[in-house]
Protein backbone atom coordinates (compact mmCIF):
# COMPACT_ATOMS: atom_id res chain seq x y z
CA UNK A 1 0.00 0.00 0.00
CA UNK A 2 2.60 2.67 -0.98
CA UNK A 3 0.60 4.90 -3.72
CA UNK A 4 1.48 7.43 -1.98
CA UNK A 5 4.41 6.72 0.07
CA UNK A 6 6.61 9.88 0.41
CA UNK A 7 3.84 12.40 -0.38
CA UNK A 8 1.77 14.83 2.18
CA UNK A 9 -1.61 15.75 1.79
CA UNK A 10 -4.40 17.76 3.32
CA UNK A 11 -8.12 16.89 3.93
CA UNK A 12 -10.27 19.49 5.31
CA UNK A 13 -13.31 18.11 7.07
CA UNK A 14 -11.37 15.13 8.16
CA UNK A 15 -13.70 14.30 11.01
CA UNK A 16 -16.91 12.81 9.73
CA UNK A 17 -17.96 11.12 6.60
CA UNK A 18 -16.08 10.91 3.50
CA UNK A 19 -13.19 13.65 4.79
CA UNK A 20 -12.67 10.87 7.67
CA UNK A 21 -12.53 7.69 5.39
CA UNK A 22 -10.47 10.05 2.51
CA UNK A 23 -7.85 10.67 5.45
CA UNK A 24 -7.48 6.90 6.68
CA UNK A 25 -7.74 5.77 2.72
CA UNK A 26 -4.58 8.46 2.16
CA UNK A 27 -2.97 7.99 4.96
CA UNK A 28 -2.66 3.89 4.37
CA UNK A 29 -1.74 3.86 1.16
CA UNK A 30 1.61 5.86 2.62
CA UNK A 31 0.84 9.47 3.07
CA UNK A 32 1.20 11.95 5.60
CA UNK A 33 -1.73 13.27 6.33
CA UNK A 34 -2.76 16.75 7.73
CA UNK A 35 -6.64 16.52 8.77
CA UNK A 36 -8.74 19.98 9.51
CA UNK A 37 -12.54 20.56 10.96
CA UNK A 38 -14.21 22.51 12.54
CA UNK A 39 -14.52 20.09 15.08
CA UNK A 40 -11.48 19.91 16.83
CA UNK A 41 -12.15 16.83 19.09
CA UNK A 42 -13.58 14.82 16.17
CA UNK A 43 -10.84 15.56 14.03
CA UNK A 44 -8.10 15.02 16.81
CA UNK A 45 -9.56 11.70 17.14
CA UNK A 46 -9.76 10.18 13.68
CA UNK A 47 -5.69 11.20 13.49
CA UNK A 48 -5.40 9.01 16.86
CA UNK A 49 -6.88 6.61 14.87
CA UNK A 50 -4.85 6.72 11.81
CA UNK A 51 -1.57 6.73 14.16
CA UNK A 52 -2.67 3.80 15.68
CA UNK A 53 -3.49 2.34 12.58
CA UNK A 54 0.62 2.72 11.86
CA UNK A 55 0.14 6.02 9.42
CA UNK A 56 1.38 9.39 9.79
CA UNK A 57 -1.38 12.04 10.82
CA UNK A 58 -1.79 15.88 12.08
CA UNK A 59 -4.81 16.91 13.36
CA UNK A 60 -5.80 20.68 13.13
CA UNK A 61 -8.55 23.04 14.01
CA UNK A 62 -9.38 24.68 11.01
CA UNK A 63 -12.56 26.44 9.84
CA UNK A 64 -12.01 26.40 6.39
CA UNK A 65 -14.29 29.85 5.38
CA UNK A 66 -11.28 31.44 6.86
CA UNK A 67 -8.28 32.92 5.19
CA UNK A 68 -6.09 33.02 8.20
CA UNK A 69 -6.48 29.71 9.36
CA UNK A 70 -5.89 28.48 5.54
CA UNK A 71 -2.56 29.94 5.88
CA UNK A 72 -1.75 28.54 9.64
CA UNK A 73 -2.69 25.28 7.97
CA UNK A 74 -0.12 25.71 4.82
CA UNK A 75 2.41 26.89 7.05
CA UNK A 76 2.36 23.93 9.56
CA UNK A 77 1.90 21.66 7.01
CA UNK A 78 5.40 22.69 5.25
CA UNK A 79 7.09 23.09 9.03
CA UNK A 80 6.23 19.77 9.52
CA UNK A 81 6.69 17.83 5.84
CA UNK A 82 8.01 20.31 3.94
CA UNK A 83 5.64 19.93 0.94
CA UNK A 84 1.78 19.41 0.01
CA UNK A 85 1.58 17.44 -2.60
CA UNK A 86 -2.53 16.53 -2.43
CA UNK A 87 -5.25 18.86 -1.33
CA UNK A 88 -8.88 17.24 -0.44
CA UNK A 89 -11.27 20.21 -0.52
CA UNK A 90 -13.53 18.09 1.03
CA UNK A 91 -15.69 20.01 3.80
CA UNK A 92 -18.96 21.75 3.27
CA UNK A 93 -22.05 21.92 4.66
CA UNK A 94 -25.79 21.21 3.11
CA UNK A 95 -28.66 23.51 3.01
CA UNK A 96 -31.85 21.87 1.98
CA UNK A 97 -34.31 24.90 1.10
CA UNK A 98 -35.82 25.86 -1.85
CA UNK A 99 -34.03 29.84 -2.89
CA UNK A 100 -37.89 31.63 -2.02
CA UNK A 101 -36.87 30.08 1.41
CA UNK A 102 -33.16 30.82 1.89
CA UNK A 103 -32.00 34.01 3.40
CA UNK A 104 -29.00 36.25 2.19
CA UNK A 105 -27.27 34.69 5.66
CA UNK A 106 -27.92 31.63 4.93
CA UNK A 107 -26.52 31.90 1.01
CA UNK A 108 -23.55 33.84 2.42
CA UNK A 109 -22.77 30.92 4.79
CA UNK A 110 -23.06 27.93 1.80
CA UNK A 111 -21.59 30.30 -0.09
CA UNK A 112 -18.24 30.83 2.48
CA UNK A 113 -17.81 27.06 3.48
CA UNK A 114 -18.55 25.45 -0.12
CA UNK A 115 -16.77 27.60 -2.36
CA UNK A 116 -14.89 30.70 -0.75
CA UNK A 117 -13.27 27.63 0.97
CA UNK A 118 -11.98 25.55 -2.36
CA UNK A 119 -10.61 29.30 -3.52
CA UNK A 120 -8.71 29.58 -0.50
CA UNK A 121 -7.43 26.07 -0.23
CA UNK A 122 -6.42 26.63 -3.77
CA UNK A 123 -5.00 30.14 -3.23
CA UNK A 124 -2.55 28.81 -0.30
CA UNK A 125 -1.66 25.37 -1.55
CA UNK A 126 -0.69 26.39 -5.32
CA UNK A 127 2.22 28.55 -4.35
CA UNK A 128 3.64 25.03 -2.78
CA UNK A 129 2.86 22.90 -5.10
CA UNK A 130 4.50 25.32 -7.84
CA UNK A 131 7.54 24.87 -5.22
CA UNK A 132 7.72 21.33 -5.04
CA UNK A 133 7.37 20.70 -8.96
CA UNK A 134 3.23 20.00 -8.54
CA UNK A 135 0.54 18.07 -7.15
CA UNK A 136 -3.14 16.65 -7.04
CA UNK A 137 -5.86 19.16 -5.73
CA UNK A 138 -9.05 17.11 -5.32
CA UNK A 139 -13.34 19.63 -4.93
CA UNK A 140 -15.53 17.28 -3.54
CA UNK A 141 -18.21 19.13 -5.16
CA UNK A 142 -21.29 16.74 -5.56
CA UNK A 143 -23.99 15.55 -8.26
CA UNK A 144 -26.10 18.59 -7.55
CA UNK A 145 -23.00 20.25 -9.09
CA UNK A 146 -24.18 18.52 -12.38
CA UNK A 147 -27.60 18.89 -12.32
CA UNK A 148 -29.97 21.64 -10.96
CA UNK A 149 -31.37 19.51 -8.42
CA UNK A 150 -34.51 20.62 -6.34
CA UNK A 151 -34.95 22.17 -3.32
CA UNK A 152 -31.61 23.78 -2.89
CA UNK A 153 -30.50 26.39 -4.55
CA UNK A 154 -28.06 27.99 -2.75
CA UNK A 155 -25.96 24.40 -2.24
CA UNK A 156 -26.60 23.30 -5.82
CA UNK A 157 -24.96 27.16 -6.96
CA UNK A 158 -22.20 26.42 -4.50
CA UNK A 159 -21.22 23.05 -6.28
CA UNK A 160 -21.66 23.93 -9.37
CA UNK A 161 -19.05 26.45 -8.60
CA UNK A 162 -16.60 24.08 -7.22
CA UNK A 163 -16.60 22.56 -10.32
CA UNK A 164 -16.29 25.35 -12.85
CA UNK A 165 -13.24 26.72 -10.31
CA UNK A 166 -11.92 23.02 -10.47
CA UNK A 167 -11.08 22.91 -13.94
CA UNK A 168 -10.56 27.13 -14.35
CA UNK A 169 -7.51 26.02 -11.45
CA UNK A 170 -6.93 23.18 -14.31
CA UNK A 171 -6.44 24.74 -17.05
CA UNK A 172 -4.34 27.69 -15.10
CA UNK A 173 -1.65 25.60 -13.05
CA UNK A 174 -1.21 22.63 -15.99
CA UNK A 175 2.33 24.10 -16.78
CA UNK A 176 3.16 23.78 -13.23
CA UNK A 177 1.94 19.56 -13.43
CA UNK A 178 -0.76 20.39 -10.76
CA UNK A 179 -3.62 18.46 -11.87
CA UNK A 180 -7.27 19.98 -10.37
CA UNK A 181 -10.35 17.79 -10.71
CA UNK A 182 -13.71 17.20 -8.87
CA UNK A 183 -15.44 14.69 -7.34
CA UNK A 184 -19.29 14.42 -7.44
CA UNK A 185 -20.81 12.24 -5.17
CA UNK A 186 -24.33 10.93 -5.42
CA UNK A 187 -26.58 9.64 -2.21
CA UNK A 188 -23.34 8.69 0.08
CA UNK A 189 -24.23 7.48 3.88
CA UNK A 190 -22.31 9.93 6.18
CA UNK A 191 -23.82 12.15 9.28
CA UNK A 192 -24.96 14.63 6.48
CA UNK A 193 -27.31 13.03 4.77
CA UNK A 194 -28.52 10.41 7.62
CA UNK A 195 -31.89 12.31 7.83
CA UNK A 196 -32.37 11.40 4.52
CA UNK A 197 -30.64 8.40 4.09
CA UNK A 198 -32.97 6.94 7.46
CA UNK A 199 -36.04 8.03 6.17
CA UNK A 200 -38.01 4.81 4.50
CA UNK A 201 -39.61 7.31 2.06
CA UNK A 202 -36.54 9.65 0.97
CA UNK A 203 -34.63 6.10 0.78
CA UNK A 204 -37.25 5.61 -1.64
CA UNK A 205 -36.76 8.03 -3.66
CA UNK A 206 -32.96 7.77 -3.65
CA UNK A 207 -33.41 4.57 -4.72
CA UNK A 208 -35.41 5.63 -7.10
CA UNK A 209 -32.43 8.15 -8.77
CA UNK A 210 -29.74 5.48 -8.80
CA UNK A 211 -28.70 3.08 -11.04
CA UNK A 212 -27.32 0.50 -8.77
CA UNK A 213 -29.86 -0.42 -5.99
CA UNK A 214 -28.20 1.15 -3.10
CA UNK A 215 -26.77 4.53 -1.57
CA UNK A 216 -23.06 4.44 -1.13
CA UNK A 217 -20.23 4.49 1.06
CA UNK A 218 -18.12 6.96 2.39
CA UNK A 219 -15.20 4.89 1.28
CA UNK A 220 -16.27 4.20 -2.13
CA UNK A 221 -15.93 7.99 -2.30
CA UNK A 222 -12.47 7.97 -0.51
CA UNK A 223 -11.23 5.70 -3.08
CA UNK A 224 -12.54 7.76 -5.87
CA UNK A 225 -10.36 10.41 -4.11
CA UNK A 226 -7.18 8.03 -3.90
CA UNK A 227 -7.39 7.28 -7.35
CA UNK A 228 -6.69 11.33 -8.42
CA UNK A 229 -4.36 11.90 -6.06
CA UNK A 230 -2.05 8.95 -7.16
CA UNK A 231 -0.01 8.64 -9.86
CA UNK A 232 -3.15 6.14 -11.39
CA UNK A 233 -4.24 9.69 -12.47
CA UNK A 234 -1.04 11.10 -13.83
CA UNK A 235 -2.63 12.56 -17.25
CA UNK A 236 -6.32 13.46 -15.65
CA UNK A 237 -6.62 16.94 -14.99
CA UNK A 238 -9.94 19.42 -15.12
CA UNK A 239 -12.31 16.54 -15.33
CA UNK A 240 -15.43 15.83 -12.87
CA UNK A 241 -16.12 12.35 -11.74
CA UNK A 242 -19.36 11.02 -10.40
CA UNK A 243 -19.16 9.01 -7.84
CA UNK A 244 -23.07 8.62 -7.81
CA UNK A 245 -24.29 4.99 -8.51
CA UNK A 246 -25.83 6.01 -12.19
CA UNK A 247 -27.80 8.89 -11.36
CA UNK A 248 -26.61 11.17 -13.48
CA UNK A 249 -26.52 8.71 -16.70
CA UNK A 250 -30.56 8.47 -16.12
P1 LIG B 1 -20.20 15.41 7.04
O1 LIG B 1 -20.27 14.01 7.51
O2 LIG B 1 -21.13 16.43 7.60
O3 LIG B 1 -18.69 15.93 7.24
C1 LIG B 1 -18.32 17.25 6.95
C2 LIG B 1 -17.30 17.70 7.97
O4 LIG B 1 -16.95 19.07 7.66
C3 LIG B 1 -17.84 17.70 9.41
O5 LIG B 1 -16.86 17.21 10.30
C4 LIG B 1 -18.13 19.16 9.65
O6 LIG B 1 -18.06 19.53 11.01
C5 LIG B 1 -17.00 19.81 8.87
N1 LIG B 1 -17.24 21.24 8.64
C6 LIG B 1 -18.44 21.89 8.57
N2 LIG B 1 -18.20 23.20 8.41
C7 LIG B 1 -16.86 23.37 8.39
C8 LIG B 1 -16.02 24.51 8.27
N3 LIG B 1 -16.50 25.74 8.17
N4 LIG B 1 -14.68 24.31 8.28
C9 LIG B 1 -14.16 23.07 8.41
N5 LIG B 1 -14.89 21.98 8.55
C10 LIG B 1 -16.24 22.12 8.52
O7 LIG B 1 -20.38 15.53 5.47
P2 LIG B 1 -20.09 14.49 4.26
O8 LIG B 1 -21.36 13.89 3.87
O9 LIG B 1 -18.92 13.64 4.56
O10 LIG B 1 -19.72 15.56 3.13
C11 LIG B 1 -18.38 15.80 2.69
C12 LIG B 1 -18.46 16.59 1.39
O11 LIG B 1 -19.19 15.84 0.41
C13 LIG B 1 -19.19 17.92 1.49
O12 LIG B 1 -18.53 18.89 0.69
C14 LIG B 1 -20.57 17.63 0.93
O13 LIG B 1 -21.20 18.76 0.40
C15 LIG B 1 -20.22 16.63 -0.14
N6 LIG B 1 -21.33 15.75 -0.56
C16 LIG B 1 -21.95 14.92 0.33
C17 LIG B 1 -22.95 14.05 -0.12
C18 LIG B 1 -23.64 13.04 0.78
O14 LIG B 1 -24.55 12.34 0.32
N7 LIG B 1 -23.24 12.89 2.03
C19 LIG B 1 -23.32 14.08 -1.46
C20 LIG B 1 -22.69 14.96 -2.33
C21 LIG B 1 -21.68 15.78 -1.86
P3 LIG B 1 -19.46 19.57 11.85
O15 LIG B 1 -19.99 18.16 11.82
O16 LIG B 1 -19.03 20.04 13.18
O17 LIG B 1 -20.34 20.54 11.11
Amino acid sequence: MTRLSGKTAIVTGAGSGMGLEEARLLAREGASVVLTDINEEAVRAVAATIREEGGEAFAMRHDVASEEQWAEVVSETAKRYGKVDVLVNNAGISMPAGLLDTTVEQWNKVMAINVTSVFLGMKYVVPNMIENGGGSIINISSIAGLTGGSGAGAYTASKGAVRMLSKAAAVDYGQHHIRVNSVHPGFISTPMSSQFVNDPQMLQWFLSQTALPRVGEASEVARAVLFLASDDASYITGVELPVDGGVTAK
